[in-house]
């Protein structure tokens, strides 16, 4: 049985009020609340490991460095990589991206080369390749969608051509809450003999994510976005891809041997993570996987599909309600308008409520700029919100619509 209530306790923030209102949380596609367990796990290993990891003899080093690398394991095994060879700590999905595309780049790209991205990419997935089409002139092509919010796949193969390098893919949609088939655009983009990059930052708290499955080449997530920690990361690659790739940041960690006339770097995955890692976040993530995973991913799934499809139904009930994606297979994001009334007036409005929403362009302006708008109100959901809330949000939403 999923117990919501009995979750809910597990986060001490969902407690609180604002404006003496109880806060109703629906920003989750920004960043999700913590469990008690994660936050306990940071305050612990400061209070009673702490020591910089990998290079130390005492004990304490060698602690924090197992702590370390066991996460680096839980890591593994929660996405399902072949080894933790596979699994580069980063700052974020952001960091994963830009290491992504500064390796691959020098890499494997020439003037002329192109990389396929879809409209809805997060900008994160967009401006790491526009800073490389700057510096090598390279080209970008855009995978396009239909009015529901799902990528058009046959036009997806006809940007394919000699020139093609990568694609960069996201997995949830961060604003339509969209599914694209990654499984079947990885597989078109192996047979045109090119790699896939997939932004899980949207998936990753949600789905449950198999990179073998999937067969993806390269996969990103946050920690924070999965109710772990802020400033950690994932990267994960195929051990073949990583290891032809060149190293990004240069410092301690990265090397096994430096002089000035030659550096030599560090075996996997130590080559791309210079200087002294998070290994406290990496802790905290840890913790937050074993969290979910605890929960179970499919019944969080469940679980969610459920209440998303609620707050749709319910959504819908309101005059003048216009919701932004109708994919068929779709996440925990809902964004819409209501009538005339700018994002930020109900956002804003929405907040004195004490419900918490995301406005504006979510950091996908391209996706706007298609869909002809400026911004959005975006409601995402997590695993500890509940039908009332979404009540909440419905009533919220009507207040504001009658004071217009
Ligand atoms: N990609 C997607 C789809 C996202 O939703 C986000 C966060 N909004 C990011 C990338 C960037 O994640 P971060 O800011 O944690 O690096």
């Amino acid at each position: 049985m999923y117990d919501v209530a009995k979750i809910r306790e597990d986060f001490p923030i969902l407690a609180r009020t604002v404006y003496g209102k109880p806060l109703v949380y629906l920003d989750n596609g920004a960043t999700t609340q913590k469990p008690r367990v994660m936050v306990d796990a940071l305050v612990g290993e400061y209070y009673s490991v702490n020591a910089n990891v990998h290079r130390g003899v005492h004990y304490l080093s060698q602690q924090a460095t197992e702590l370390h690398e066991a996460s680096r394991e839980t890591v593994r095994r929660f996405i399902n990589a072949r080894s933790t060879n596979e699994i580069v700590f980063t700052r974020g999905t952001t960091e994963s991206i830009n290491l992504l595309a500064a390796t691959f780049g020098e890499e494997f790209m020439q003037e002329g080369d192109e990389v396929i991205l879809s409209v809805m990419e997060h900008h994160s997935d967009i401006v790491p390749w526009q800073l490389l089409a700057a510096r090598r002139g390279i080209a970008i092509k855009v995978i396009p969608m239909n009015d529901r919010g799902e990528l058009l796949l046959d036009e997806y193969e006809r940007l394919f051509s000699e020139r093609t390098k990568i694609v960069c893919v996201t997995h949830v949609s961060n604003v339509l809450g969209t599914e694209n088939p990654v499984k079947e655009m990885i597989a078109t983009a192996h047979a045109h003999g090119v790699p896939c990059l997939i932004d899980a930052a949207q998936s990753i708290p949600h789905l449950r994510v198999d990179v073998q499955d999937l067969d993806a080449d390269f996969l990103v997530f946050s920690a924070h976005k999965v109710y772990g920690p802020t400033g950690v990361g994932v990267l994960y690659g195929k051990e073949e891809w990583l290891d032809r790739l060149p190293p990004y940041q240069g410092g301690g960690e990265m090397i096994q041997h430096v002089s000035f006339e030659k550096t030599t770097f560090n075996e996997l995955p130590f080559k791309f993570e210079a200087g002294t890692p998070d290994y406290i976040g990496t802790t905290g993530l840890a913790r937050a996987i074993d969290y979910v995973t605890a929960l179970g991913m499919d019944e969080i799934a469940a679980y969610e599909r459920g209440l998303t499809d609620y707050a749709l139904q319910r959504l819908r009930e309101i005059p003048e309600m216009r919701i932004f994606g109708e994919a068929i297979q779709r996440g925990a994001v809902i964004s819409f308008l209501v009538g005339h009334i700018h994002h930020f007036d109900m956002g804003t409005l929405l907040d004195r409520l004490g419900i918490a929403v995301r406005t504006g362009h979510h950091c996908a302006q391209p996706l706007m700029q298609r869909l002809g708008i400026e911004g959005t109100v975006r409601a995402s959901f997590a695993l500890y919100n509940t039908k009332e809330e979404v009540d909440a949000l419905v009533a919220g939403i009507s207040r504001v619509s009658k004071m217009f």
